[in-house]
């Protein structure tokens, strides 16, 4: 038995996988990866699929759920040329995420201004106390930062229209949707495999862009006018999305993830910050709840190898932190139970007893 802390693409709830095997070799009488998109069972998938998200989430009226392709990375350009009204547009630069947003903005012509960043800190923190200009034509932030290890702790308030990438946290909280006008997310973090990317998307803003260069597939409005069918759909990864939606709403729904979220990151943060070998690097109140991030303390560098043959020879797999960052992370999706947790921190507790 393995502890999958990878970052992406994650684990998933071992049921679903179960299901979604079942449905590779039969999805009534046919295989998932053959069955036509247009065909009424898939139809039915696509729908189901998208009024889960709602429910789970409680998106309310006036909301379209829609699975594109191009996985969040495209969302950094298909969430500007929707967004943008030919004026500014606000952007908080919170690691590499972030920054391939701002890069993407810039390319399809968006006027970026960059309100705050913490790039001066290697993104260790959250930036906090910046002005929000009233006149922006939205404002885009990263809720969590999957390589560093930080999250907004709180939505972003203002009267602008608001944009999040959510890639590596929706799901894992509860939210209020109602506040953003757009939110994308990779599905492969938390909702299921590679190969779609969720949109929720304020009706209210389809078809306002403005800009010269929309083609037909990052239109929003179009996507929406066809239901999320636009052109072949990622069949197989909607329809694990599906499944794991369903046993996300099975097993008490966002509310009760957040709950085991919680105590999984309270367990490993507690041991990070008593354990005489390890630290964390992170500003403690902006501290993500997914990805935790920590090092071996200076002093204690030499023992690298060794500890990660320990934690090889547990089972553990995934921990190693973003080449850019070294150290190590460990990625707390929903699917990842409590008792992967504790076998981690166990380890980490027996090899300060032996080194320290
Ligand atoms: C992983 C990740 C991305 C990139 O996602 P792709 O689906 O691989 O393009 C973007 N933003 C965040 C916050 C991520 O965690």
């Amino acid at each position: 038995m393995k502890h999958n802390f990878g970052a992406g693409p994650c684990i998933l709830p071992q049921t679903v996988f179960e299901q979604a095997a079942k449905g590779v070799l039969d999805f009534n009488g046919l295989s998932i990866l053959e069955v036509s998109h247009r065909h009424k069972d898939f139809v039915a998938v696509m729908e189901e699929a998208r009024e889960l998200v709602k429910k789970a989430l409680n998106v309310p009226d006036g909301y379209t759920v829609l699975y594109l392709q191009g996985g969040a990375t495209l969302g950094f350009t298909i969430s500007a040329l929707n967004m943008t009204r030919g004026g500014k547009a606000g952007y908080i630069n919170t690691g590499v995420w972030a920054s391939g947003a701002i890069k993407e903005a810039k390319i399809v012509g968006v006027d970026v201004e960059v309100l705050a960043s913490s790039e001066d800190k290697n993104f260790s923190y959250i930036p906090k106390g910046y002005a929000i200009p009233s006149d922006l034509d939205y404002l885009h932030y990263t809720s969590n930062n999957t390589i560093y290890g930080t999250q907004f702790q709180e939505q972003i308030k203002t009267t602008v229209p608001l944009v999040c990438d959510m890639s590596s946290d929706i799901f894992s909280k509860e939210i209020n949707v109602s506040d953003f006008d757009l939110i994308y997310a990779g599905a492969q973090k938390n909702l299921g495999p590679a190969g779609a990317t969720l949109y929720i998307v304020k009706e209210e803003v389809l078809g306002q862009f403005k800009t010269p260069f929309m083609p037909t597939y990052f239109n929003l409005a179009k996507q929406h006018e066809k239901e999320s069918m636009l052109n072949t759909p990622p069949v197989f990864s909607v329809y694990v999305a599906m499944l794991n939606l369903r046993d996300l709403i099975a097993t008490g729904g966002v509310k009760a993830a957040e709950e085991r979220n919680n105590a999984k990151a309270g367990l490993l943060y507690n041991e990070i910050d008593n354990n005489p070998l390890f630290a964390s690097k992170v500003a403690v109140e902006d501290r993500s709840k997914m990805n935790v991030a920590f090092v071996l303390k200076d002093e204690y560098a030499g023992l690298e190898e060794a500890f990660n043959k320990t934690w090889n020879d547990a089972g553990i797999v995934g921990l190693k932190g973003h080449r850019s960052t070294g150290g190590y992370r460990a990625s707390l999706y929903n699917a990842l139970p409590l008792s992967s947790v504790q076998v981690l921190v166990d380890v980490m507790k027996e090899f300060a007893t032996k080194n320290a």
